[in-house]
């Protein structure tokens, strides 16, 4: 028996250390970037005679942002040879499935065409100035060899180089390695001729890769990063990488940013850099990505533990994922000495004020806007505002609200953040993630009460935030304002070529109560009129700051 047993051990032990063998080898080129075409080829070496087949999967979705791509809609011109160079038969099985019939081939090569043309997405980009990849909507995987790993070289086009988290291999600038497909593709590229700025921050090498063209400072910008970095390693203890790079890309496609495990991808508007207000947006919009280095990357919900790269990931944290680090980022901006204490409060009104207008909160909780993220957040339509919580905001909100709870209850000796420390302490990024219940039970740890009813309550439920009560544990009063005379449509509006163009109507609006008498009554020349009224309301003072109401989408 025990020596059937050690037989046993022996066999899977070397049927594992066989399957770890198969180190894919990719190569990303692009020789004719104007096209749009990144070129793909993946080859798999010592592959085990008894497999007869291998699915190659392109994934449907990309880390730190909950909706589906479908990446495998821009694959095009897929092939696969043995080391012969023979032909081997594929046949897609489901959208993002190639299942090749390799019957026991040892060597496996395959070749593949991506269009690359969403930059706004963050995903992939590709024209003849540069180009950019997130992994997931450019590399394909395959199950059973994803954990293994793996190699990258890069053919950058004419004199373009490449910049990037991953790990060079040896001194070749072009060849990169990394542990397993997840490190590859949660480490995206720029490449082109981006401007690279070396510098050290908490003791860790870090790079500004600046992509495009504008008018910046990069000594500025450092600064800024810099105390980021610090103000961040305060708060968490230490810095969870070797190397860091900070990716700028300047252009005139619109803005935001995307975490990854050693990265962050921000794109700002070419000349944003150049106003005191653009310089603020890219502070915040770091610090922001960067607490994420911590929040999400490291601590992660179950429900992206591990990525499922083939379909929809639920988890009802990520008002947690977003939201708490929504709330933290003015916290990180104030410990990098970038954001002075007096504006918190100015903010603080406005934040009440969005809680109160928004119809969406007295309809979708937190859970469930968390784990609708995949049908809607992602795809505002008009009744959104109405029928939506963001877990963005909301989930800042409620942060701050659990934060000052935890303050009160231990007599200021615990907080929020203690428990962001414990969540990193008790869930490392190899485990199995934390769910909602382990986040109130630390809470209620940290707080020495229950906390059954708040989560029931502002969580789960969609009870009205208890700003009154929460913020006078702070010593600040909530004043109500109201303005007889102030006008009040209730639209939301955008400018688009010098046409004011209506977005949504917010429920329990005159616009949205009398919409259909309205429609009835507008016609012809009392349409214009119409529209002018609208018009005053939108340069109203009063009403312009109802207008604010409109979430940004840009972060991720
Ligand atoms: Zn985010």
């Amino acid at each position: 028996m025990m020596l059937c047993r050690s037989m046993a051990i022996v066999l899977v032990a070397a049927s594992v250390a066989f399957s770890e063998q198969v180190s894919p080898r990719y190569t990303l080129s692009m020789p004719e970037p104007w096209t749009h075409l990144f070129h793909v080829e993946v080859i798999f070496d010592s592959l085990p005679a008894s497999e007869t087949s291998l699915e190659l999967i392109m994934p449907v979705w990309r880390t730190g942002r909950y909706v589906l791509f479908d990446f495998a809609g821009g694959v095009q011109e897929f092939s696969a040879v043995d080391a012969k160079g023979s032909p081997i038969a594929w046949e897609k099985t489901d959208k993002s499935t190639w299942k090749m019939a390799t019957a026991g081939a040892s060597t496996v090569r395959v070749n593949y065409r991506v269009y690359a043309d969403e930059f706004d997405m963050r995903t992939k980009g590709l024209n003849d100035r540069y180009g950019f990849v997130d992994g997931t909507a450019v590399f394909m995987y395959v199950e059973q060899y994803r954990r293994s790993t793996l190699t990258l070289e890069v053919k950058p086009y004419g004199s373009w180089h490449v910049t990037t988290g991953l790990d060079a291999l040896g001194n070749d600038a072009n060849r990169f390695t990394a542990p397993d497909y997840d490190h590859l593709v949660d480490c995206p590229m720029f490449i082109g001729n981006q401007h690279d700025h070396v510098f050290t921050a908490g003791g860790k090498p870090h790079v500004l890769s600046v992509l495009g063209e504008g008018p910046y400072n990069p000594q500025d910008l450092i600064g800024d990063l810099s105390a980021i970095v610090e103000g961040a390693k305060e708060f968490w203890g230490s810095l969870p990488y070797e190397r860091y790079v900070f990716m700028l890309h300047l252009w005139s496609g619109g803005g935001g940013g995307t975490e990854h495990i050693n990265s962050t991808i921000i794109q700002m508007g070419t000349f944003s850099l150049s106003s005191s207000r653009g310089r603020e947006g890219f502070q915040s919009v770091v610090a922001h990505e960067f607490f994420h280095t911590w929040n999400v990357k490291q601590i992660r919900p179950r429900g992206i533990s591990p990525y499922d790269y083939r379909r929809e990931n639920y988890a009802r944290e990520y008002w947690i994922a977003e939201g708490t680090t929504s709330y933290y980022t003015p916290v990180i901006l104030r410990k990098a000495g970038l954001r002075a204490p007096d504006r918190t409060l100015g903010r603080l009104a406005r934040v009440i004020k969005q809680d109160r207008d928004r119809p969406g909160h007295r309809v979708q909780s937190l859970s469930e806007s968390s784990f609708d993220a995949w049908i809607k957040f992602w795809r505002e339509h008009p009744q959104s505002y109405n029928s939506e919580t963001s877990y963005y905001e909301k989930g800042s909100m409620v942060s701050l609200l659990l934060d000052l709870t935890i303050r009160h209850h231990s007599k200021n000796r615990s907080s929020l953040d203690d428990v962001m420390r414990a969540l990193l302490k008790g869930f490392p990024r190899d485990g199995q993630g934390y769910t909602v219940e382990d986040f109130r039970k630390l809470c209620e740890e940290y707080s020495g009460v229950s906390l059954q009813t708040f989560f029931k309550d502002y969580v789960d439920g969609t009870v009205s935030l208890p700003w009154e009560t929460v913020l006078a544990y702070a010593g600040l009063e909530v004043t109500e304002e109201k303005s007889a005379t102030t006008p009040w449509l209730g639209v939301m509006t955008r400018d688009r070529g010098g046409a004011l163009i209506v977005t949504a109507v917010i429920a329990g609006s005159p616009a949205y109560d009398g919409w259909g008498a309205l429609r009835r009554r507008v016609s012809g020349i009392q349409r214009a009129s119409w529209s002018f009224a609208m018009t005053y309301c939108v340069n109203s003072p009063s009403a312009s700051a109802r207008l604010r109401f409109r979430t940004t989408r840009s972060r991720s």
